[in-house]
């Protein structure tokens, strides 16, 4: 199978597919990411380096992972309990990497998103950073800076429902305590959350959308079988 101008063989598909095995097998409640480097050997083969395993919401994906003469391409990590749709955090990169690949417990599957333009160079990654410091924005990054400006408010908003998420759980367990001690609760204790629910599914049910609308602009996706 092909991804752009690289080469994906069946043995680092195989390792995709694995580690999505091991994410669903894993029963703990807060079961983290698994996943690895993605770098592509002087053949332009895409190999799997490294063997990191981060948190529930995030993982790091080191790029010097590859070794010396392989380029780094991006990452794949695996989503727990929720499906192989890239999160605004996957997508925030801009070019930065090649490849984004997901596999999503909820929904089996495998994807990959494509950076549609030319991979930045770690010196092309100076010129960016600097212009975006001093507003000094090279037209040659224009895509990459259109995209960070799209993705960037998205980030934000996806880590500030990350914590209104753990705020709920919070509260959901307190209540169930109390319940389980026979302890009364008021009636409002639960109207409240369960409008905090309400607010917490339409932002999440927005940012969805938004995030696919925009990744059209910049990746190609691509499900892998
Ligand atoms: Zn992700």
């Amino acid at each position: 199978m092909k991804l752009n101008s690289y080469i994906l063989p069946n043995d680092t598909k195989d390792n995709m597919r694995n580690k999505l095995s091991e994410t669903r097998l894993d029963q703990r409640e807060d079961k983290p990411e698994l996943g690895f480097t993605l770098c592509a050997n002087s053949a332009n083969v895409i190999r799997s380096r490294g063997n990191p395993s981060g948190e529930s919401d995030k993982i790091y994906i080191d790029p010097n992972a590859c070794t010396g003469d392989e380029k780094f391409l991006g990452g794949y990590h695996t989503h727990p309990k929720i499906d192989s749709d890239a999160s605004a955090n996957d997508l925030v990169h801009c070019g930065r990497s090649k490849l984004a690949c997901i596999g999503g417990e909820l929904d089996n599957k495998i994807k990959c998103y494509i950076w549609k333009d030319m991979q930045l160079s770690s010196e092309d990654m100076g010129k960016l950073a600097d212009g975006y410091i001093s507003g000094h924005r090279d037209p040659k990054y224009k895509k990459n800076f259109d995209c960070i400006d799209d993705f960037e408010p998205l980030y934000y908003e996806e880590e500030d429902l990350k914590d209104l998420n753990r705020g709920l759980k919070k509260l959901e367990s307190d209540l169930h305590d109390l319940e389980r001690d026979n302890i009364m609760i008021s009636p409002i204790a639960r109207i409240q959350l369960s409008m905090v629910r309400t607010i917490r599914d339409r932002r999440v049910g927005t940012l969805t959308a938004s995030i696919k609308d925009k990744s059209k602009k910049y990746y190609n996706e691509v499900e892998i079988k």
